[in-house]
């Protein structure tokens, strides 16, 4: 973990705003994994790896509008129906809760919300599944709310407007380089949880820390 700097040591956070996927939920790996196959079934051949470093913390639009140019031709109309039926296939009864995210949630006290550049019913179908849903099912902001995705501000402004709490006092935990850049723009102070990303794509983050055990206290 680095350090925060001096003017984070006396920041207070009125509230914190979770990233959905790879900070609350263990999906990208399963994501990754179905978008990889689909993509290279439809013609733009795509590995594993590829899938993580394109387009994690993207969104379907991005993902979309990356894989025609490479293709040449536009996907089919069904691409995101088809992505999404196979994802909700793969992920029942398989996703868990990202590793300690449950028990730092018991000790952060302030308010906290989810927004997710995923659909409303990709948050609560994967937030049930993890067992996380009554945790924030009267906070969810999602990318159906906003025209622009990350790495544009606008989902995490709108959730802190919702909220009633200025930018500056909002804290954003996020896993994504574009999330990072997202919390950036929208003047708020991010964390960068390096579990399962690289350290090196979160290095412009506020906050970098790799345990969900630690968050608690840095968010004090
Ligand atoms: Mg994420």
């Amino acid at each position: 973990m680095r350090a925060a700097n001096a003017s984070l040591g006396s920041a207070r956070f009125d509230l914190i705003i979770f990233d959905n996927d790879g900070v609350l939920v263990d999906s990208e790996p399963h994501a990754n994994l179905v978008l990889a196959e689909l993509l290279t079934e439809l013609g733009v051949a795509t590995t594993y790896e590829e899938s993580v470093a394109e387009f994690l913390g993207t969104s379907l639009p991005y993902v979309r509008s990356f894989a025609e140019r490479r293709l040449g031709a536009p996907l089919p109309e069904i691409f995101e129906r088809l992505y999404h039926d196979r994802l909700f296939e793969r992920l029942r009864g398989r996703l868990e809760a990202v590793d300690g995210v449950a028990s730092a949630l018991r000790r952060i006290r302030q308010p906290r919300c989810v927004a997710s550049s995923g659909s409303r019913e990709r948050i609560e179908f994967t937030l049930r599944e993890a067992g996380l849903w009554e945790e924030f099912r009267h906070a969810v902001f999602s990318g159906d709310d906003v025209p622009r995705g990350k790495p544009a501000p606008d989902l995490f402004l709108y959730a802190a407007s919702s909220m009633g709490v200025p930018p500056a006092r909002c804290a954003v935990i996020e896993d994504s380089p574009l999330g990072i850049q997202a919390a950036a723009a929208a003047g708020m102070t991010s964390f960068g949880y390096a579990g399962a990303t690289a350290k090196e794509r979160l290095a412009m983050a506020s906050v970098l820390f790799e345990r969900m055990e630690e968050l608690p206290f840095l968010l004090r």
